[in-house]
C-alpha cells in the first residue's frame, strides 16, 4: 500500500517539483498550499480512504504560519504516530527548536536537495516503525531498461518515448517488480483512489504499454497478466521473460 504524504507548500514551482519527485518514489501526495487547504484534507483524506502517513510543512503561507497546523495535526501525530518534517527558508536555531519542541521530527532548510528529503522521510517513517523499503530506481530485463530516476525507458539499449500515464503505470509495476499488483492498487497509484473501478483504463494502458515494449505484444513476457487479479512485471534479470521459451519443445 502506497504512503500517503500531505505536502503543505504555497510555491507552486517547489510544489510540482517535489509532488513528481515523491510520485516517482512511490508515496501518494496530498497537495496544499494554505493553512486553510491543509486543514480540510486533514479533515477530509481519512475519509476518502487515504489516510496521511506523513506531512511537510512549509511555514510561510498565504493565510497563515505553517505552525498554525500543529494543533490539527496534533490528533493524527498521537494516534497514528504520524511525522511531521517542516521544510522552511527559515533559519534562525530558536525557531527550529521550537518547533522539534512542538513536536516536529525534523526541519529541513530550504533550499533542500530531493535526496536529502527523501533519506529524512525514511528516517522519520522508520522511527515511528513504518519501514520503507530502499526504494527501486533501475529495472533492467532483457533488453528492457527503466531508470525512474532519469525518467528514461530503453529498448535495446534505444530510448523510449512514454506518455505520462504509460509512465507512471510502468514505474508503479517496476517499484513492485516480480510481484503482482492489483487492479485497484494500479489505478488508485496511477489515477486516483477515485478511480479504483475503471478497470478499462488499465487494459488500454496497459495494450499501450505492451505495444511499445514487448516483442510480440500478444505474448507478453514482461508485462504478465494475473488473472482476474493484476499484473506482474517480470522479475528483474530473472527466467520469467523467458518460461515461453523454456516450455517450447526442444528441436534438436
Ligand atoms: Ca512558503
Amino acid at each position: 500500500m502506497s504512503l500517503v504524504v500531505l505536502l503543505v507548500e504555497d510555491d507552486r514551482e517547489l510544489r510540482g517539483t517535489l509532488r513528481s519527485a515523491l510520485e516517482v518514489e512511490g508515496y501518494v501526495v496530498l497537495g496544499a498550499a494554505s493553512v486553510a487547504e491543509a486543514r480540510a484534507l486533514v479533515a477530509h483524506a481519512p475519509a476518502q480512504g487515504r489516510a496521511i502517513d506523513l506531512v511537510l510543512l512549509d511555514l510561510g503561507l498565504p493565510d497563515g504560519d505553517g505552525q498554525e497546523l500543529l494543533a490539527p495535526l496534533q490528533a493524527l501525530r498521537r494516534e497514528r504516530g504520524v511525522p511531521l518534517i517542516v521544510i522552511s527558508a527559515r533559519e534562525g536555531e530558536s525557531g527550529k527548536i521550537r518547533l522539534l519542541d512542538l513536536g516536529a521530527d525534523d526541519y529541513l532548510v530550504k533550499p533542500f536537495g530531493v535526496g536529502e528529503l527523501l533519506a529524512r522521510m525514511r528516517v522519520a517513517l522508520r522511527h515511528r516503525g513504518t519501514h520503507v523499503a530502499p526504494p527501486v530506481r533501475r529495472y533492467v530485463q532483457g533488453a528492457l531498461e527503466v531508470d525512474l530516476e532519469d525518467h528514461r525507458v530503453a529498448l535495446g539499449g534505444r530510448a523510449l518515448r512514454l506518455t505520462p500515464t504509460e509512465f507512471r503505470l510502468l514505474a508503479c509495476l517496476v517499484r513492485h517488480a516480480g510481484r503482482v499488483v492489483t487492479h485497484r492498487q494500479l489505478l488508485a497509484d496511477v489515477w486516483g483512489a477515485e478511480f479504483v473501478g475503471h478497470t478499462h483504463y488499465l487494459r488500454l494502458y496497459m495494450g499501450q504499454l505492451r505495444a511499445k515494449l514487448e516483442a510480440d505484444p500478444a505474448e507478453p513476457r514482461l508485462l504478465l497478466t494475473e488473472p482476474g487479479v493484476g499484473y506482474r512485471l517480470a522479475e528483474p534479470g530473472s527466467d520469467d521473460a523467458h518460461e515461453a521459451d523454456a516450455r517450447a519443445p526442444a528441436s534438436s
